[in-house]
């Protein structure tokens, strides 16, 4: 049967909703986004010739904040992968507790295949069909998979030009210089490595001497790898998609990666170059194989569904921490195992909450129209992200449950506590 990404939130959901004794009403509010939008997009290709693109909005929950979440573009996006992102979404702001609620966009297209003009396109005809349903007080997107700071900037633009006005707080992830905060590009990566360091003093690991294999090599991924190994950590294993072959394929060098070398031989997308990686001495290696490398960490940062119950076995046992850059790597299947086998895992609505709570920052400082320097951006992120990470893990010891199951505990009281509050549910 295929993966449902959203049927797995939900499952997750029903299990913590048990834990936590949520009444009927409180769990039929937060099962199942609140809002949906799904578009179609006709947009002009530089050809000449009409194409018509799905989009999609949802809005899982709104009330600790408007929404906020990512928009993708993605081939093959589906509604129900944007609705688990959705609720995602939901969790992890309120994790960190920052003011906003969950929501996730996206397109289904293949921007390999698509000229920057073609996407300028796409980008302003998604805003112009969703204009009056996101906002600065609404519904505020930010860059995903696939997108960036470039395709916010088309975004803002149009939504300013029918709005009649400047409204930098609509969107997060823009450029610096044009309403972006410093350190956003860093962030999520980043973040993941402040919680991970956190999980690796508690545990009594000295960072220095850990090793780590990771899944992808974009955004989250660069990053993480950036700050880890500025850390002392050493990666031994990075894995990322090829569009020429339509395969992942895994890069390892045993003494160790060179981020910036790879980066180097890296297109846009993230996808590093096979040949080259040869001609530096890199191993290619089947994509799969940065789950089964003897590391003391693993970071999944590409997609969901990559740690499962058909994989999961070929962990090796030298792991120690799973830090989840992605959003839903790991399914419910794979967790079983994972907790049996006693790894810790900070859990990818905590893990990879860094971009959200700068993308916050972000919001913050367009608001007051003053800009910080970028040690204070990041400086306040790892206080967030380490205050966030030490309520998860405190949790977890007092109620003696997996830390999945305590940054959700907490998460989701905070947002049914909202809810109540405003008259949406009963306790
Ligand atoms: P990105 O588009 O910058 O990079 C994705 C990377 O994954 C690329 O290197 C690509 O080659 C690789 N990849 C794709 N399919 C793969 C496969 N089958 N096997 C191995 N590698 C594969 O995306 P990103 O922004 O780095 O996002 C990565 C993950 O992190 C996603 O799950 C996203 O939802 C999540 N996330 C991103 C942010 C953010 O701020 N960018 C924040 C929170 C969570």
């Amino acid at each position: 049967m295929a993966f449902n990404p959203f049927e797995m939130a939900q499952q997750q959901f029903d299990g913590v909703a048990e834990k936590l004794g949520l009444s009927e009403s409180i769990r039929s509010l937060l099962r199942v986004p609140m809002r949906e939008y799904v578009v179609s997009l006709p947009i002009r290709m530089d050809d000449g010739s009409m194409r018509v693109f799905r989009g999609y909005r949802v809005q899982h929950n709104d009330g600790r904040g408007p929404c906020k979440g990512g928009i993708r573009f993605f081939p093959g996006e589906t509604v129900d992968t944007v609705r688990a992102l959705a609720t995602w979404m939901t969790w992890k702001c309120s994790v960190v507790d920052i003011p906003l609620g969950g929501g996730k966009g996206g397109i289904d297209c293949d921007p390999h295949e698509l000229s920057m003009t073609e996407q300028e396109r796409l980008c302003r005809a998604w805003v112009r069909a969703l204009s009056t349903e996101v906002g600065p007080f609404l519904d505020v997107p930010a860059p995903d998979m696939m997108t960036n700071g470039q395709h916010m900037l088309w975004m803002l633009d149009e939504y300013e030009t029918l709005h009649h006005g400047r409204y930098p707080g609509f969107i997060t992830g823009k450029p610096v210089g044009s309403g972006g905060s410093l350190g956003r590009t860093e962030a999520t990566g980043y973040g993941v490595i402040c919680t991970l360091h956190e999980a690796l003093k508690m545990l009594g690991i000295d960072i220095a001497k850990t090793t780590a294999s990771i899944q992808g090599f974009g955004n989250v991924a660069y990053y993480a790898c950036e700050r880890y190994t500025k850390l002392g950590g050493k990666i031994i294993c990075v894995s990322c998609w090829d569009n020429t072959d339509k395969q992942s394929h895994a890069f390892k060098r045993a003494s160790g990666v060179d981020i910036v070398e790879l980066k180097g031989i890296s297109d846009r997308f993230g996808s590093i170059d096979r040949e080259k990686a040869r001609e530096l001495g890199y191993e290619v290696l089947d994509g799969d194989a940065w789950i089964e490398q003897d590391v003391d960490i693993l970071i999944p940062a590409a997609l969901e569904n990559q740690i499962n119950g058909d994989n999961v076995s070929k962990i090796s046992s030298h792991v120690k921490v799973i830090a989840e850059g992605a959003n839903g790597p790991t399914t419910p299947e794979a967790d079983v195992e994972i907790q049996k086998r006693d790894i810790f895992v900070i859990p990818d609505f905590l893990c990879n909450a860094g971009g959200v709570t700068c993308s916050y920052f972000e919001q913050v400082q367009c608001n007051m129209n003053y800009f910080w320097e970028k040690e204070e951006v990041l400086e306040k992120l790892d206080m967030k992200m380490a205050s966030a990470f030490r309520k998860v893990c405190e949790m977890a010891k007092d109620k003696g449950v997996y830390m999945r199951d305590a940054a959700y505990m907490i998460a989701i009281d905070r947002v049914a506590n909202a809810c109540v509050g405003r008259g949406w549910a009963v306790k």
